[in-house]
């Protein structure tokens, strides 16, 4: 098989999938325990928190463990639901681009009496600085903007945003999802109050994220219970899945150059060879600053499903953007807004890993070459 979608999951890497067995086998005592068997996992849970604070170049405790970035982006507007429900402050700025789980929490908001302005992009996907500085005013609360986006690989302006949220005193969270472990990300340079990550994007397991808050920063649970993540996140702790993430986040920090240099390598050679054998192809987002192993195309006048199916049948996996909700296929909103509804229903997105190479590029283009010429 040709694995050519690491944005929606990558695989387990060997060194986690045996650190998640130790632990689940041998130390699968409840950390919360008072006894040593248990409480002795407390460590392992710190040095976590430590390895995903040092990615970020954040603290320890301004980390919290959450069960996917899914959680963490609804914490974080739960939050903001209880601090600023019933008051003056009661405006949110969003994009049109981000990932359902903040659109899908944007239009929560809605119904909560917030109002919610989603922001436009241009052809290449970027945002207007000017509109947002437009877009704030006084009753502002919060603007959710991602650090990059999953489709297309274009990243967005987070220090100005973050200086203007800053001095405008609004709060400001970042999805960080598809920037985490593939650019360099530094918390004490960048003024953001919220970031998401998870793990399963960076070689760890599905089912475990973690929740930047920076300190003295507003912070709400979503989940009660027995007083873990100091109240601000119940449920018994998942010692090995953290243990994972830590574990991703330290491969990811001590990997981020070769990741850099061998992803964009591998892409720039595709897009050229793209370019080179197909005269109705065009990218979507390149002209962009990018995350460095993500490419959005699309053939002009050929559905996108046509030839994800034809590599399917082939075991080479890239996808679309489109969301498939009760067998309806809606095509992709982010290459909606920046193009429209026919380039959304031809976009192809492929997305890389260390673990991919030339030769897996070079074969996919044959592949391409051979369905174009039978269309
Ligand atoms: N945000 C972005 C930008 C993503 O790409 C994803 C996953 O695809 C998520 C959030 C959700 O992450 P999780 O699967 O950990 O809930």
């Amino acid at each position: 098989m040709i694995y050519l979608d690491n944005n929606a999951t990558t695989n387990l890497h060997p060194e986690i999938a045996d650190l998640i067995s130790h632990s689940l086998y041998k130390n699968w005592g409840n950390p919360s325990a008072s006894y040593h068997f248990g409480s002795k996992e407390k460590l392992t849970i710190e040095k976590a928190r430590e390895l995903v604070s040092n990615l970020i170049n954040s603290h320890p405790n301004e980390i919290l463990f959450t069960s996917c970035a899914t959680e963490s982006n609804s914490t974080v507007f739960n939050t903001i639901f209880e601090q600023f429900s019933n008051s003056s402050k009661n405006k949110i700025i969003t994009t049109k681009i981000e990932h359902s789980s903040i659109i899908e929490n944007c239009k929560l908001a809605e119904t909560k009496g917030f109002e919610v302005i989603y922001l436009d992009v241009d052809e290449e996907g970027m945002i207007n600085l000017d509109e947002l500085e437009t877009a704030i005013s006084s009753n502002t609360c919060l603007v959710s903007i991602m650090w990059a986006n999953n489709e297309t690989g274009v990243i967005y302006p987070v220090r100005q945003v973050a200086d203007y949220c800053q001095s405008k005193n609004v709060l400001f969270h970042c999805d960080a999802v598809q920037a985490v472990g593939k650019v360099h990300i530094d918390l004490e340079e960048i003024q953001i109050d919220y970031l998401s990550l998870s793990a399963h994007k960076i070689h760890g397991p599905k089912g475990i994220g973690a929740l930047y808050i920076r300190s003295g920063t507003p912070i709400k649970p979503l989940i009660y219970g027995g007083g873990q993540e100091n109240g601000i996140r119940g449920g018994t702790y998942n010692t090995a899945y953290i243990a994972a993430l830590g574990k991703a986040c330290e491969l990811a920090k001590l990997n981020l150059n070769s990741y850099i240099k061998n992803t964009s390598y591998m892409r720039n050679i595709f897009e050229q060879l793209l370019s080179e054998e197909f005269e109705n192809i065009y990218f979507n987002g390149r002209n962009s600053l990018r995350i460095p192993n993500t490419s959005n195309f699309g053939f002009k006048g050929i559905d996108s499903e046509i030839i994800l199916n034809f590599l399917n049948n082939q075991d080479i996996f890239l996808s679309s953007g489109s969301a498939c909700t009760s067998n309806v296929i809606t095509p992709s909103h982010v290459i909606t807004a920046m193009k429209s509804y026919e380039s959304a229903n031809e976009a192809i997105r492929l997305s890389l890993s260390s673990l991919n190479s030339v030769d897996e590029i070079k074969e996919i283009i044959e592949k391409l070459k051979t369905l174009i010429s039978l269309l």
